[in-house]
C-alpha cells in the first residue's frame, strides 16, 4: 500500500507548539496536554493517562492479534532550583545528561511554587570579562560555578523567596526555535521532533481514511531523559515496540540531518534483530531515505521497557539531530522520512 501524503505544514506547526511548551522531565505535563489536545482531533483513538503522567493512545487496527507499540518522549532536559544564594541568584541541579556550557547564556523560566513564572538567564557566576578577566575562560562549568540571574529586582535570598521561588522549583531553558531552508534549529528537538512525526503519521493515515493493520499503542512518555520513561504503560499482549527518538550525528556516525536512522545498537546493547530487519525492508520497499547506525552514548525508552521486563521485540528509528543535548538542529527531510517510516510500520 502506498504511503499517504504527509502534511508537512501540520508537522512543523505541531512541532513549533511542542517546542514552545516548556517540559523538563518531572514537569512535562504541559507538553503531554498539548499532544493530548492534538490527538483529540482524530476520532477513533482512545486516550488515557498513566498514573505516572504519560499519554497512551490506543488506535484499533484491522487486526488485534499482535498489537504494536510506538513511543516518543515529550520531556526534555532542564533543571531544578538547588539553592537560593545569598545574592538572590539561583544555583541549579541538572535534569538529564548535558554539559553546562551547552546552556551558558541561555534564557530560562523558573516555575515558582506559587504559580509565578520568573524569567532569567543561566550564566557563569563570574560572567563579566571586565571584572574577572581570564577566569571567564578558565572556570570549570560545574554546578558551583553556574547560576541563574533573575529578571526581577532581588539582591538577597529573602527577596528571591518573596518572588515565590523555592528549592525544587523547575527551570526550563528557552528552545530558541528558528526554521530556515528546511533546517529546524532548536533546543529539545530530542524528542519533540519525533512526537511531531507520530502526530503527522496519525494525521496522514486519518486524512487518507486508513487505519493501522494491527492495533497501535502510541505512548508519549514523560520521564525518558532520566532513563525510565516508557518502563510502564503498555498492554501485556503487545508484540513489538518501536521507539522513535533522535539519531546521533558526529564524527564516525552514518546519521545525518536528511535521513532517518535505524539504530541497531547503543549503550544498552543491540536492538531486536528481527524487528530491525523488518524496518530495513519497509524502508527499502517504500523508498524511505535511511541509514543504519550505532550510538556510543545513548539509551532509549525501548530499552527502558526491556529493563522493566517488557517481553517484546524492540527497535529504534529517528531523524538525524545535529549537536544533540546542545543547540540541536535537524532538517524537514529527516522528519518526513521518519514520519513515512512510522506510517509504513503501522500499515505493514
Ligand atoms: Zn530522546
Amino acid at each position: 500500500m502506498p504511503i499517504p501524503e504527509i502534511d508537512t505544514k501540520y508537522l512543523i506547526t505541531t512541532l513549533t507548539i511542542l517546542l514552545n511548551t516548556p517540559s523538563p522531565t518531572g514537569y512535562a505535563q504541559g507538553a503531554i496536554a498539548a499532544v493530548e489536545e492534538a490527538l483529540r482531533q482524530f476520532p477513533g483513538l482512545e486516550l488515557n493517562r498513566t498514573r505516572k503522567g504519560a499519554l497512551v493512545a490506543t488506535w484499533p487496527g484491522t487486526r488485534n492479534d499482535a498489537p504494536r507499540g510506538l513511543t516518543a518522549h515529550a520531556d526534555t532536559l532542564g533543571a531544578m532550583v538547588k539553592e537560593i544564594k545569598s545574592s538572590g541568584r539561583l544555583k541549579l541541579t541538572k535534569i538529564g545528561g548535558y554539559a553546562w556550557n551547552t546552556v551558558e547564556g541561555e534564557g530560562c523560566t523558573v516555575f515558582a511554587s506559587n504559580g509565578a513564572k520568573v524569567r532569567g538567564s543561566l550564566l557563569l557566576a563570574k560572567a563579566s570579562s571586565h571584572v574577572h578577566g581570564s577566569q571567564v575562560n578558565e572556570l570549570k562549568r560545574d554546578d558551583d560555578n553556574m547560576e541563574v540571574r533573575l529578571d526581577a529586582p532581588t539582591t538577597s535570598a529573602e527577596e528571591t523567596r518573596l518572588l515565590g521561588i523555592q528549592v525544587g522549583d523547575f527551570v526550563a531553558f528557552d528552545p530558541r526555535l528558528e526554521i530556515t531552508n528546511g533546517f529546524v534549529r532548536s533546543r529539545h528537538l530530542d524528542d519533540k521532533a519525533c512526537v511531531a512525526c507520530l502526530l503527522a503519521a496519525v494525521k496522514a493515515l486519518h486524512d487518507a481514511g486508513l487505519q493501522p493493520s494491527q492495533t497501535a499503542i502510541l505512548h508519549i512518555s514523560n520521564y525518558e531523559e532520566v532513563g525510565h520513561g516508557a518502563a510502564s504503560g503498555f498492554p501485556a499482549e503487545m508484540a513489538d515496540l518501536l521507539a522513535v527518538d533522535m539519531a546521533a550525528l558526529g564524527e564516525g556516525q552514518t546519521s545525518d540531518e536528511f535521513h532517518a536512522t535505524l539504530c541497531v545498537k547503543d549503550s544498552g546493547g543491540p536492538y531486536h534483530h528481527g524487528l530491525s530487519q523488518r524496518l530495513r525492508q519497509l524502508a527499502e520497499d517504500n523508498g524511505i531515505p535511511y541509514v543504519v547506525d550505532i550510538y556510543p552514548y545513548y539509551g532509549s525508552d525501548g530499552e527502558a521497557y526491556w529493563r522493566a521486563g517488557g517481553d517484546v521485540a524492540v527497535a529504534l528509528i529517528g531523524p538525524g539531530v545535529d549537536a544533540s543535548h546542545n543547540y540541536e538542529r535537524t532538517h524537514l527531510d529527516a522528519l518526513v522520512a521518519t514520519t513515512r517510516w512510522v506510517i509504513a510500520y503501522l500499515l505493514s
